[in-house]
């Protein structure tokens, strides 16, 4: 039997399926440009032999309900038997679970409702999720469908750290405070960590840096989130490929006045034009790497300004954990750029952190430890998977549904 993980955006839709016995993937793909003529498939499926095999179909789809049939249309075919049979559960990756989902949840017609009543929080995102989850419960009316939230891991966090110093109206009224994002991949890392370490998640003080497009951190004490860069929204925080994170909220008002601009378009600045693409132009962190060796000042200078923000958020979270067990890269740039991990971490020696050159710029794959013999805290390099993350819970929470019933 299959698990199948779904991400449903506002023009595609990602998918993976998991073997339900190993979790294994077994199948995953991305279909793009939803409500246009050339809709594009690429589904790759692991062959018997172990080879991943690429299956890629254009043609017109003109919403997501033709987009989902088309792929289980393409899984099936792809497959000796029907694919739909065989489903033991979808997990949905939902953004904005609010203060409601504390924990992934079973869709009934309750779950549904009270998704589509924190759009206003997420109306970039949640919109897209809410269409998936229609449409799988109409094409698979007899299969269980999980959601599992990108905030619900920080929803442990304490009042003193998700509370923003406004009126406190503005929290009781429209829900305005820190939620944080990533969570799924937050949870994950910290629970590969433990593994990889050998200790129970619950005795494990641990830094994860989510470093990508979009960057978090999150100090995460006895495995349980406690802090979190991002807040109302993926805005807060780390700089970001194109997005500002941290800036002083009067900076909004003073630019409305001095542009003419409304809200909005610098509400886009700050989300689309921002971050390191605002310092230097380019959002891609090899290309920002490369650039700043041939001399490019002003990569150079949005090279320094990231790992600079990181590195004081390790500062906030050490200090708010007190004893650290592992710091955690992960993400496109976590995972991969040794330059940012060392430059991160230069100067925390007297934290007891201390990066080992040569391992950290090793090529290697997979989970890997990059201090130094007498670093106090172990630095970890943890790929992420957040499919994988949102099948285990998948499984989890059906299997809990299950027992219940009987
Ligand atoms: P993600 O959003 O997690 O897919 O991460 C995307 C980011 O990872 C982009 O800024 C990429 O440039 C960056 N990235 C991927 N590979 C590397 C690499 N080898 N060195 C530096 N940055 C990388």
């Amino acid at each position: 039997m299959r698990v199948i993980v779904v991400n449903s955006g506002s023009s595609s839709i990602k998918y993976e399926t998991f073997d339900l016995a190993t979790l294994s993937a077994a199948s995953k793909g991305l279909l793009e440009r939803i409500g246009t003529q050339d809709s594009r498939l690429k589904h790759r499926r692991l062959d018997p032999s172990g080879k991943w095999e690429e299956i890629n179909e254009t043609r017109p789809i003109s919403d997501h309900r033709e987009g989902f049939s088309f792929i289980l249309e393409v899984s099936a075919r792809s497959r000796s038997g029907s694919e739909m049979a065989e489903i033991f559960g979808v997990g949905h990756r939902v953004v904005h679970g609010g203060e409601k989902f504390r924990e992934p949840a079973i869709i009934d017609d309750a779950a549904l409702g009270a998704i589509e009543e924190l759009i206003p929080l997420a109306p970039l995102h949640n919109p897209a999720n809410v269409t998936g989850i229609k449409v799988m419960r109409d094409l698979l009316p007899r299969v269980p469908q999980v959601a599992v939230f990108d905030t619900a891991f920080h929803q442990t966090m304490p009042p003193r750290a998700f509370h923003y110093a406004l009126p406190a109206e503005f929290y009781r009224s429209f829900g305005v405070r820190r939620y944080g994002f990533h969570g799924t991949s937050h949870q994950y890392v910290a629970g590969a960590a433990a593994r990889h370490l050998g200790r129970p998640l619950a005795k494990l003080n641990l830094i994860t840096l989510h470093l990508g497009n979009g960057a978090s951190a999150a100090a995460v004490e006895k495995g349980k989130s406690i802090d979190t860069s991002m807040g109302l929204t993926p805005l807060e925080g780390l700089i970001m490929g194109t997005r500002s994170g941290d800036i002083d909220p009067a900076v909004h008002f003073y630019l409305q006045r001095k542009t003419g601009r409304p809200f909005g378009e610098i509400e886009d600045i700050l989300n689309k034009e921002s971050g390191l693409k605002g310092i230097c132009g380019m959002n891609d962190m090899r290309e920002i790497q490369k650039r700043a060796r041939e001399g490019d000042g002003r990569a150079e200078l949005a090279f320094e300004m990231f790992c600079y923000r990181v590195k004081k958020y390790i500062g906030a979270y050490y200090a708010a954990l007190g004893t650290v067990d592992a710091t955690v890269f992960t993400g496109g740039i976590g995972e991969n750029s040794a330059l940012v991990r060392s430059r991160t971490c230069e100067g925390l020696s007297g934290l007891g952190i201390t990066l080992d050159e040569n391992a950290n710029s090793a090529a290697a794959g997979g989970i890997r430890e990059i201090q130094t013999e007498e670093s106090r805290v172990k630095v970890l390099v943890i790929p992420t998977n957040e499919e994988h993350e949102i099948a285990r819970q998948t499984v989890e929470v059906i299997g809990k549904a299950k027992g219940q019933k009987q």
